[in-house]
């Protein structure tokens, strides 16, 4: 291979995280840098991430109503109380359809969502207990299936106090059961419940706060891998991409070329007499027009066109699936945009562009398909500078015998 390493150019998608990852809410601690999306359960991604939370939410419900279902079956629950689930259930999904349909969305973190969803859910079978007591069986494993859902998201601390809280309303509901009931064995067996619960669940959540804390770590861990990841495949001055990943991208779209015979256009620009442009603004002046040369040649191109700086004031425009005829007239609006833009008052000359492009020829190598533009810029210099030259291919039979030639566009 001549141009760095292969796969470069997919390497945003290279560290997925797992969704487990991607549920964690750490907004509180760490710095979502400007134009990176927070993952905040939210957004284009987090509403995929939303839509499976509610399927897991559902599922867990379905098992819960699936075990009631059972009692039912087998005449140790009344048909009144899988009424009452499911009226639970419909109230409790209307309630945050309708609270997430509001503005309030926006400023709901992940983290008080799934709070929410925990705590409805455990009233909801605390509400089921008190209407049938033999439903506590089914009520410890399910406060440990809901603790678990809101493990990675629900802080520690926010855990244990509610774990408190739903110990003290358990002892409530037998505290009625009692007064109801005056069954001596059923609150012997209610309180032995109760303390089984006390004693397993905040030991349940402080062992899988270490848990969380590795995701933690794991999830911050990923991001910098991420930004890193995007950092190598920009130019440092410019913020297109750059050298590695322009080159990388070449190499890529050759071989897609190669397997499905589209065609694929390069070009090759560069600005005209940068040198005097550095002589007149000075090098930072120069770097400005460099951004704004990047800025208006990005403008100019298509969404799949891949636009990289190779060096100094030489840059590479792939274009994908493309033929010479549309990749030559990009060329050209943005050598007519370079040359129209208000450029610093403090330049003498105007700020032009000379580009050559070409179109990939099935099967030569991306240092022949490089050379080919590179040289129609050279021509592009040669024959005054601010003009498109195209280098039209040549099939690989034919050039031996026939030496390529340019064509000026201005
Ligand atoms: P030509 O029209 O033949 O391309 O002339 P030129 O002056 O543009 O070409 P040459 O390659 O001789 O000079 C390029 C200049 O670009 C030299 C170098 O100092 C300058 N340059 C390269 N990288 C940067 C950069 O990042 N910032 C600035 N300000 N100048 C740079
Ligand atoms: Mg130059
Ligand atoms: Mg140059």
């Amino acid at each position: 291979m001549f141009f760095g390493r292969k796969n470069l150019f997919s390497a945003t998608d290279a560290f997925p995280l797992s969704d487990a990852v991607l549920e964690f809410d750490d907004s509180s601690s760490v710095t979502v840098r400007p134009g990176r999306r927070a993952l905040d359960g939210f957004g284009a991604r987090g509403e995929w991430n939303a839509r499976k939370k509610w399927w897991a939410v559902s599922g867990l419900i379905a098992l819960y109503g699936l075990a009631l279902g059972g009692f039912y079956a087998l005449g140790m629950v009344a048909g009144e109380v899988l009424g009452v689930l499911m009226v639970l259930v419909v109230v409790g999904f209307a309630a945050f359809w309708a609270v997430l349909r509001t503005d309030v969305q926006q400023k709901i973190r992940l983290r008080h969502l799934k709070l929410a969803i925990v705590s409805t859910s455990i009233s909801g079978m605390l509400v089921v207990f008190y209407l049938a007591p033999v439903t506590q069986i089914l009520f410890a494993p399910f406060t440990f299936v809901a603790v678990a859902y809101g493990i990675f998201t629900v802080p520690r601390r926010t855990l244990l106090a509610m774990t408190a809280v739903v110990l003290c309303a358990y002892a409530v509901v037998i505290g009625l059961h009692h007064l109801e009931q005056h069954n001596t064995a059923l609150l012997r067996l209610e309180l032995l419940h109760l303390l089984a619960l006390a004693v397993s669940v905040p030991a349940f959540v402080v062992l899988m706060g270490r848990v969380q804390r590795l995701y933690r770590s794991l999830y911050q861990a990923s991001r910098k891998i991420k930004n890193i990841q995007e950092d190598a495949q920009r130019d440092t001055l410019l913020g297109c991409f750059n050298r590695r990943y322009i080159l990388a991208a070449l190499e890529e779209q050759k071989q897609l070329a190669d397997e499905s015979g589209i065609p694929l256009c390069l070009a090759v620009l560069d600005i005209d007499h940068f040198k005097r442009i550095n002589d007149e603004l000075g090098h930072l002046g120069g770097d400005e027009v460099l951004r704004t040369f990047a800025r208006i040649a990005q403008q100019g191109v298509r969404g799949g066109d891949v636009f990289g700086r190779y060096g100094g004031e030489e840059f590479l425009l792939i274009f994908p699936a493309t033929s010479l005829l549309p990749s030559l007239n990009t060329c050209e609006r943005i050598r007519a945009q370079v040359e129209t833009h208000a450029w610093s008052g403090l330049l003498k000359g105007r700020v032009t562009v000379s580009i050559g492009v070409t179109q990939y020829v099935l099967g030569e190598s991306v240092l022949e398909f490089f050379s080919r533009a590179d040289t129609a810029m050279y021509m592009a210099k040669e024959g005054g500078r601010n003009q498109v030259v195209v280098e039209e291919p040549i099939a690989k039979e034919d050039s031996l015998l026939s030496e390529p030639s340019g064509h000026a566009f201005l």
